[in-house]
């Protein structure tokens, strides 16, 4: 009601649309989208399909035609409620399996949340799986809050020179125009947390995004009475500056726990997504030493309430900061906890290289009790990896289980397939939303025909290239994009040609170049003139990584030549949005990491539920995904030391062979009827398991009820309330 009072242009018939505006729960249901998009499509485009920038902008004459029109009030009252219904039903999964009691939850920390394209508070697929995670523990009413950041300039856009080179262009966020809300103290000012920083105070200010029932609280550092140098903390990502960064741990992790002490927010365990907030831990440490706890019991204690996702099977992959810097910059605390330095030290080194300083994932793991990587194979590399620190054990038991990522279904599902679903999966299985991660349900997928679910896709792939052609000619039109560029940026894409994309952030590991191995290969495979082939590639570097600018550059400059014929495409500006469309609307999905540096990969799965076929190395998600009917596998048995021409040959020979073939092999109805076997394979073995719901589902079943239960003796979990506690 409060927040309805900022609007008075909106009549209190529809003053419902601001409640729904602040929930993120129109990001995964398109027809509550549709309710703000409705009111001005135009204005919809504009605000980059942001509902409260919509709300602020609209006149109130809009508001008025809509309140008097009769059909849009009828979907108004459906969608609000449905959502109210959403957000008060008591119980769902979550109580069905585990029954109710206090209000405990998991504290689940990230320093990065990808949930929609209006809120830029992620770099890539950490992040999505942090976003992921929050909606399906909504959907599935699991007990669970957040805590992140606030990044005010976490919008990085990428802008391609005509050379090719990638220039970041900051867009700051405007706080009174997303769908967040400032959390305010008991007198209605802004609420303020204040911590010990090095040795000065910071002040944070809190913000809180609703996403659905799961409420996710962000630390804000830009506060007045911060210096500069703190005011910027939480204003980008990953901080390449070691000192900045370790400034970002300490407020995400330790300001956190003070966050939510202070908002009265109770939690019985810790969820860590990735090493960078395991900080949090030491804060836990603190409190049960201040209540009389050893330092080895509270060490124990603070084991059975936390768990551990890593994500990375690289040793750079993880945060190590030098000791000195740690002495520094947490001295204050370290005497507060009473340790030695030698014993606050240890905590994160690592045992096989001590001397390179203070290691995030080994803290990480020493203190929490559970810990988990993101797929099987990962499982299997991360036990290797970290062996060292349960020296007394074989490898294949060091203490790290797997439990392979998924993707939010309701998120990355176009509407326009969940509406074919919906249409067949009707006679079978009428709730197949609520029971989708059931792989026996899928068999429906067999019942669909042929043509209605390759129309659908032609659909999606001519929106697609339609999308990348008017972003073209609008920059075009603006002056910022040059002629010569406009070949290499998609202004010759051909829709009926084969498509495949390749979309993701240019790390060198992900070897995006992959497939330029053979120019003079590659050039016959294109521009073949019976089965052509077209690739069209996104994804930005990040903008301290030269090596990865300059991989992208490369591949920017083939697109541009001649004899490639215009079938090379780069779209510019990666994001939640570009996505979207590149995981609906291309033919083939391609990855080959250099293996086993993918530990597990998303974007596949995104595109296999839509009935994208993956093309990919054996590697990540794709070892357990792959059936040899579902898409095509490559990469098997390269040689040891450098693969790169072996995985190159591989790729060639599977497109010539059979990818293109396939594709182009219609019969006299125009359609390509093998192509959409594999199509429907890829969707009834895909989309079940490598669901957000099958993943959570597995958290839930493995860790936190177990973790809840420690924390209170009389295992009850209550409902909470996705609104009551602030
Ligand atoms: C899903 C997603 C990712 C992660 O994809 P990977 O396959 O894990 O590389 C990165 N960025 C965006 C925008 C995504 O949607």
């Amino acid at each position: 009601m409060e927040r309805y009072r900022e609007f008075p242009q909106i009549p209190e018939r529809l003053s419902g649309l601001v409640d729904l505006a602040y929930n993120l729960w129109w990001s995964w249901h398109p027809e509550a989208r549709l309710l703000f998009k409705q009111l001005s499509t135009a204005l919809w485009k504009e605000c980059v399909h942001n509902p409260v920038r919509l709300l602020r902008h609209l006149s109130p004459e809009v508001f008025e035609a809509a309140a008097a029109d009769p059909a849009y009030l009828h979907r108004y009252d459906v969608i609000m409620h449905r959502f109210r219904r959403y957000m008060t039903e008591k119980n769902g999964w979550f109580q069905e399996v585990y029954g109710c009691g206090p209000a405990l939850r998991i504290a689940y920390f990230s320093a990065e949340y990808g949930l929609h394209h209006s809120l830029p508070f992620y770099a890539g697929g950490l992040g999505f799986l942090a976003g992921d995670h929050l909606k399906e523990c909504s959907d599935l009413h699991v007990p669970l809050v957040a805590v992140g950041f606030m990044y005010s300039e976490g919008y990085l856009h990428q802008h391609l020179l005509p050379d090719g080179w990638q220039e970041n262009i900051v867009e700051r966020l405007d706080r009174e125009a997303a769908p967040i809300t400032r959390v305010t103290g008991p007198g209605g000012e802004p609420l303020v947390i204040r911590m010990p920083l090095v040795d000065s105070t910071i002040a944070l200010y809190v913000w809180r995004v609703d996403v659905g029932r799961v409420p996710l609280f962000l630390l804000d550092t830009d506060h007045p009475e911060n210096p500069p140098e703190y005011r910027m903390i939480s204003s980008r990502l990953y901080s390449g500056d070691r000192e900045l960064r370790l400034r970002q741990e300490i407020v995400l992790g330790i300001g956190g726990r003070r966050m939510l002490a202070e908002l009265g927010i109770e939690f019985a365990a810790v969820h860590l997504n990735e090493g960078h907030p395991a900080f949090v831990l030491l804060s836990l440490l603190h409190e049960r030493m201040q209540a009389g706890r050893s330092f080895e019991e509270a060490i124990n204690d603070v084991r059975g309430i936390s768990i551990f996702t890593t994500h990375t099977p690289v040793p750079a992959g993880f945060d190590v900061f030098p000791e000195e810097l740690i002495a520094r910059s947490l001295g204050q605390y370290r005497d507060e906890l009473g340790v030695s330095p030698e014993q606050f030290l240890a905590l994160g080194r690592h045992p096989e290289a001590p001397e390179q300083g203070f290691n995030m994932a080994m803290l990480a793991l020493r203190l929490c009790g559970h810990a988990n990587a993101v797929s099987k194979r990962h499982g299997e590399v991360s036990r290797a990896l970290f062996h060292s620190l349960w020296p007394d054990r074989p490898v294949p038991e060091v203490p790290i289980s797997s439990i392979t990522n998924g993707v939010h279904l309701p998120t990355w599902l176009n509407p326009r397939i969940a509406a074919l679903y919906d249409r067949y999966f009707f006679e079978t299985s009428p709730n197949w939303q609520e029971e989708h991660d059931v792989e026996a349900i899928w068999a429906f997928v067999e019942s669909i025909p042929d043509r209605e679910l390759w129309e659908i896709h032609v659909s999606l792939k001519n929106k697609l290239l339609n999308r990348i052609r008017e972003m073209r000619r609008r920059a075009y039109a603006a002056g910022t994009l040059a002629p010569a560029s406009l070949v290499a940026q998609g202004g010759l894409l051909n829709p009926s040609v084969l498509t495949i994309g390749f979309a993701r952030r240019f790390s060198t590991y992900k070897r995006a170049d992959l497939i330029f191995s053979d120019p003079e290969r590659l050039r016959r495979i294109l521009t073949n003139p019976l089965r052509p082939v077209q690739l069209l590639f996104a994804g930005k570097a990040h903008p301290a990584d030269e090596e990865g600018k300059r991989l992208l550059q490369r591949i920017y400059q083939f697109a541009g030549r001649p004899e490639f014929e215009g079938r090379i495409a780069f779209m510019e500006d990666y994001g939640e949005q570009t996505a979207q469309y590149l995981v609906h609307g291309v033919d083939v999905w391609l990855n080959n990491p250099c293996p086993p540096l993918e530990a597990s990969g998303t974007s596949g799965m995104k595109a296999a539920m839509n009935g994208v076929v993956n093309c990919s190395i054996l590697d990540g998600w794709w070892l357990e995904g792959f059936d040899g009917e579902n898409g095509w596998a490559f990469g098997q048995d390269a040689p040891e030391g450098d693969r790169t021409a072996h995985d190159a040959n591989a790729l060639y020979s599977l497109i010539e062979n059979e990818i293109a073939p396939r594709y182009y092999d219609t019969g006299l109805d125009g359609i390509p009827h093998a192509w959409v076997r594999m199509m429907k394979a890829s969707i009834r073995t895909c989309a079940p398991r490598f669901s957000a719901r099958r993943m959570v589902k597995e958290y839930v079943e493995r860790y936190y009820p177990q973790l809840l239960s420690c924390a209170g003796s009389d295992f009850r979990v209550c409902p909470v309330d996705g609104s009551g506690d602030r």
